[in-house]
């Protein structure tokens, strides 16, 4: 990896915690497995930049964000999330120069910064309305920069993706299984247990009232 530049973009931060979830905040993971990813690609000589330092925790825009990468012109640009979801697995967006990709989310700013949604990309330009007319800009050539804020198209490990979520779910069932399963099998045991103890119980208090008994006959 000598002499490749890659930028990582620990996502979030600042007053943007991300994802949330029982007092841990997903910019803090970000930033850890940005640190971890930093240190792997750096001892095999990649020259790591990034659009915030992991642990500097300051709100970047997905312009500012943008604008870092471009600055930098990478080889290889690395957002990290650690998104929530309602169910395990893994999750890749990538685009390389958006190739044939859905357009929602898509948009740029015009010279007076008002926002322009993309509705299609054809042959380098991409379209948008304007009073109720058609107009493009030349992606390629043009000063203006489109900004994808919702990527939409996962990536062709899809379903690569979807096996190692499939298998971690397993995985968790069956551990969930295993669980419920230990559980039943203490319960069980516990059951037995107080059925000795009855038992032992009982036994005690028929010796008692066997010597109640002899003592009583004894008299
Ligand atoms: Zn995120």
């Amino acid at each position: 990896m000598y002499g490749l530049t890659i930028m990582l973009d620990p996502g979030h931060g600042g007053s943007d915690p991300g994802a949330t979830y029982e007092g841990v905040y997903e910019k803090t993971l970000n930033d850890r497995l940005t640190k971890v990813l930093a240190d792997k690609l750096k001892a095999k000589g990649a020259n790591v930049v990034y659009t915030r330092k992991p642990g500097q925790d300051i709100r970047l825009e997905l312009e500012d964000r943008t604008e870092l990468a471009n600055r930098s012109n990478p080889d290889l640009f690395l957002s990290i999330h650690h998104d929530s979801y309602y169910q395990p697995g893994y999750s890749m967006f990538y685009s390389s120069y958006r190739p044939n990709i859905e357009t929602s989310g898509a948009y740029f700013k015009d010279d007076n910064g008002k926002t322009h949604h993309i509705i299609r990309e054809e042959d380098g330009k991409a379209y948008y309305n304007q009073d109720g007319k058609e107009k493009y800009i030349v992606i390629k050539t043009t000063k203006y920069r489109v900004y994808d804020a919702t990527p939409s198209f996962a990536a062709q490990i899809k379903d690569k993706s979807k096996k190692i979520a499939d298998k971690s779910k397993e995985k968790i069932e069956r551990m969930q299984k295993e669980r419920k399963e230990k559980s039943k099998t203490t319960q069980e045991e516990k059951n037995i247990q107080k059925d000795n103890n009855q038992e032992k119980k009982n036994k005690d208090h028929a010796q008692k009232e066997d010597k109640n008994k002899k003592l009583k006959n004894n008299k």
